[in-house]
């Protein structure tokens, strides 16, 4: 009798101790799976919240591999005719910085069955497997050594394919084709989701800030670069210059040739100048067919220089019109340089000095015969 109690007593206690382990384990498993949680309701707050396309996907290249454990993520961007990429580039976006963000001009790049889902009206789904150095040359074009399995998750955003996150480990069994995909899809959707949204307002943004017609900058986009180029040039004392330009005998152009072949020579114009600049300067329509080009740390003979070669580049090869003519376009152009003698000056009132005295030396150049540049 003593002895069968002893004997359950110490089945109790040993179920007690496996039971007391176990909940342990369970604890610091829940504990875990909290703090990972944690960190991606922080990811997920911090892309919510990135304000430029830059932020987001810096973001998401910097935290996502620390915080899903992950040894390599890229991102693959669908792109037909490369407008987002030349638009963040002309926003400045910093792509040497985001070197895993790949683009693609067709979704068909992105390696999911893109034809038989269409067919079955089913929106393609996670791939999870063991990493292929040939099928997914174009999602890791740089793969860390060892990696050995990889998930590319799908970015749709109404069934439509915009990109692929694409997730990499050195761990054969961190992503196979049985594992659950509804994490992977989560974090998918949502980055869709910022994608999209900082893409738009990126667009946006640029379309406020350039001309419809020639692809250059706006007025509104010159008027506040040239503040800010002044005062960044009172801090650190370089030059600014500035050149105003204006087609010679533009009216006659319309009148003679119509309305559309005047577009052409205006866009012709744009191009010819913007050839002759370097990547720190600024071109703008300012309206009609005048042109202003902001020079950073050029002095009035460096400016002068640019002008000329942006005269003759203009004057030396005939206009191609759209029925075959050749037409030949001159410009006049009237540069000044920042004059900070006085420093006295509010920003707005320099920028708004220094354009009247480009525009006053155009004036004079056109009075001189046109087809000339003249200093301030
Ligand atoms: P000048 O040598 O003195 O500069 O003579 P101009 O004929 O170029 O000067 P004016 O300012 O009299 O004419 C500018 C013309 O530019 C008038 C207008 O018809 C034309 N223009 C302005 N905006 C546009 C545009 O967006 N497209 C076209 N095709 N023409 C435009
Ligand atoms: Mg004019
Ligand atoms: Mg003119």
């Amino acid at each position: 009798m003593h002895e069968q109690q002893g004997a359950s007593v110490r089945e109790l206690m040993a179920e007690n101790a496996a039971l007391r382990r176990q909940l342990a384990s369970l604890i610091d498993q829940a504990e875990s799976n909290h703090a990972i949680m944690m960190r991606h309701q922080a990811f997920d707050l911090d892309i919510v919240s990135a304000s430029s396309f830059q932020e987001l996907v810096a973001t998401i290249f910097r935290q996502l591999p620390i915080i899903a454990r992950l040894d390599i993520v890229t991102l693959s961007l669908v792109d037909t005719g490369a407008d987002i990429f030349t638009v963040m580039h002309k926003l400045g976006v910093d792509f040497d910085a985001l070197s895993n963000l790949l683009f693609h001009e067709h979704p068909e790049e992105l390696g999911f069955a893109l034809e038989s889902d269409r067919a079955s009206g089913r929106p393609p789904r996670p791939r999870l497997g063991p990493y292929h150095p040939v099928s997914h040359a174009a999602a890791f074009p740089a793969p860390p050594a060892g990696l050995a399995s990889v998930a590319l998750v799908p970015l749709l955003r109404n069934r439509r394919l915009i990109g692929s996150l694409n997730l990499g480990s050195r761990d054969p069994g961190r992503f196979t084709p049985l594992l659950g995909t509804d994490f992977v899809e989560h974090m998918g959707s949502i980055i869709a989701i910022c994608l999209e949204n900082v893409i738009s307002n990126e667009m946006l943004k640029y379309i406020g800030l350039t001309d419809a017609l020639t692809g250059v900058y706006n007025r509104r986009y010159m008027d506040r670069r040239l503040a800010e180029e002044i005062a960044r040039a009172r801090r650190q004392s370089y030059r600014v210059s500035c050149m105003y330009i204006d087609i010679d005998h533009f009216k006659q152009v319309n009148d003679t040739y119509g309305h559309q072949a005047g577009d052409d020579v205006l866009r012709e114009v744009a191009s010819r100048i913007k050839a002759e600049l370097r990547m720190s300067d600024a071109l703008g329509r300012f309206g009609g067919e005048e042109f202003v080009v902001l020079l950073i740390d050029a002095d009035l003979e460096s400016a002068g220089m640019v002008a000329q070669r942006i005269r003759a580049s203009v004057s030396d090869r005939p206009f191609l019109l759209a029925e075959g003519q050749g037409l030949a376009v001159t410009v006049s152009i009237g540069v000044a340089m920042l004059d900070e003698s006085g420093h006295g000056l509010a920003i707005e009132d320099a920028a708004l000095e220094l354009v009247a005295q480009a525009d006053a030396a155009l004036y004079r150049a056109k009075q001189n015969g046109r087809n000339q540049v003249v200093a301030a």
